[in-house]
């Protein structure tokens, strides 16, 4: 599977600003639909995306597309705009125009956003002054059109964004009225999470030969996987990770690590508590590689530690457990991660364990599987809120368990000390940690 075919940004070629956007947001690698999407964009390519929010199909289409606005400044065309993507709501119409903000750094573009249910006056004078990438929802551009405020003759790329969604929301016509104002020589770029016929239909009419990316719908590759995240503090995690070992339902887990060294270090601690386990990273021989992926296939080994880069490719059935020593930092890869214990459609368990560092990836997560992951806390009794004493009142006091209903909205682990709630009908929890870390 080609999920990361890429290792970093770099291999784009994208212009000397974008990629310094792109470090200072943290994007390290491209997310799938990055990797498939952008080589083809630069070419000038249309392009059909099947993807859903939280892909970071945002950057797949913002990122070539600012390329080519640096590679070719001209002045913003007065009362339109050079790129106008079109989107179902006012919060994803604002969304996009943040990313856009966010990803062109340096470039300072005119970027601006219409939506309807706000006044129009602020929005005729950013038009009026001309923008550079402009993103509206299609009925309040109708309108702008109609009062003769905006101009879509110079647009040279278009963006359908969630167009399903748009469709839904009935806006078939105002895009048609919309595309008929815009020149015919033009990029497009036309994204869905879904792909009816009629909206294939209408990707046929707008499109001219476009290349299709489809990434595998997150939400799905989760439903059949049994999840389950620790709350722990980094220093406790080795300890844990042995205290899961208890379970001898654990046979043949994967383990994963950021980092190659991370990856020995974990591999090493696993050994030392008996419990046999090999690194694989990219510091490996082939020869070494092999050896741990026989013992591990054989059932030698209970874990083998692994980086992402060297998990890829490896083909390795009935895997009983995936567990993530550090959680990734580009969601998809959790959803890449859990995929090795979701084979052939079988179901699979899945436990994250998750430092205090690493909420904002969590919740990435959580947005991209639009999955509430059932947590368990493990972290000392001080609670969140860096207490001074927490790193020693973490060791003395006995670790609480909260076991979090699996549909409450995106919560932390606040409520450490509050009553359990019962876990959610039909929610089995065969991971059930002891009460203690074990020494
Ligand atoms: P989107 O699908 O465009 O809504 O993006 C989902 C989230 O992923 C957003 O919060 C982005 O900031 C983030 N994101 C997009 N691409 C990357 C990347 N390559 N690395 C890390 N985060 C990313």
């Amino acid at each position: 599977m080609k999920d990361f075919p890429l290792d970093n940004f770099h291999g784009f070629g994208l212009a000397a600003p974008l990629n310094a956007a792109l470090a200072e947001l943290g994007y390290r690698r491209p997310t799938p639909i990055q990797a498939q999407a952008i080589p083809a964009l630069m070419k000038g390519r249309d392009l059909i995306g099947i993807a859903q929010t939280g892909t970071g199909k945002t950057a797949a289409f913002a990122l070539p597309i600012l390329h080519k606005l640096a590679a070719d400044r001209r002045p913003a065309p007065k009362g339109g705009a050079r790129v106008l993507v079109l989107a179902p709501t006012r919060e994803l119409a604002s969304q996009i125009a943040e990313s856009f903000r966010d990803l062109s750094g340096a470039l300072s573009l005119k970027i601006a956003v219409v939506f309807g249910g706000v006044p129009h006056g602020a929005q005729i004078r950013a038009l009026g002054q001309g923008l550079d990438v402009l993103v509206a929802t299609p009925g309040r551009l109708i309108d702008h059109l109609d009062a003769r405020v905006a101009h879509l003759g110079a647009v040279e790329f278009l963006v359908l964004d969630e167009v399903d969604q748009m469709l839904d929301l009935g806006f078939i016509k105002p895009i048609r009225r919309i595309v008929r104002e815009l020149p015919t020589r033009r990029q497009n770029l036309f994204f869905s999470a879904t792909m009816p016929a009629n909206i294939r239909a209408l990707a046929g009419e707008l499109l001219s030969d476009p290349i299709e990316v489809a990434v595998t719908p997150a939400a799905k590759t989760a439903d059949r996987v049994e999840h389950s995240v620790v709350f722990v503090d980094a220093t406790k995690k080795r300890d844990m990770l042995v205290e899961l070992f208890n379970d001898a339902t654990m046979s043949r887990v994967l383990v994963f690590t950021r980092t190659k060294r991370g990856a020995d270090r974990v591999a090493k601690a696993l050994d030392e508590a008996g419990v046999d386990a090999t690194a694989i990273h990219g510091n490996k021989s082939q020869g070494q590689r092999e050896r741990a992926l026989g013992a591990f296939r054989g059932g030698k080994t209970r874990a083998l530690v692994a980086t992402d880069i060297a998990a890829r490719g490896i083909d390795i059935d009935s895997v009983t457990h995936v567990v993530n020593f550090e959680l990734p930092e580009v969601a998809e890869a959790y959803v890449h991660r859990i995929g090795r214990t979701a084979r052939a459609g079988n179901g699979g368990r899945a436990i994250s364990l998750c430092d205090h560092e690493e909420r904002d990836l969590l919740r990435a997560i959580e947005r991209l599987t639009r999955h509430n992951l059932p947590k368990i806390d493990r972290r000392g009794a001080a609670g969140p809120k860096p207490a001074p004493t927490e790193g020693r009142a973490a060791v003395r006091a006995p670790a609480q368990v909260v076991q979090r209903p699996h549909h409450s909205p995106h919560r932390d682990a606040r409520s450490v000390g509050k009553p359990a709630p019962r876990p959610h009908a039909g929610q089995r929890q065969r991971f059930r940690p002891t009460r203690r870390v074990e020494r």
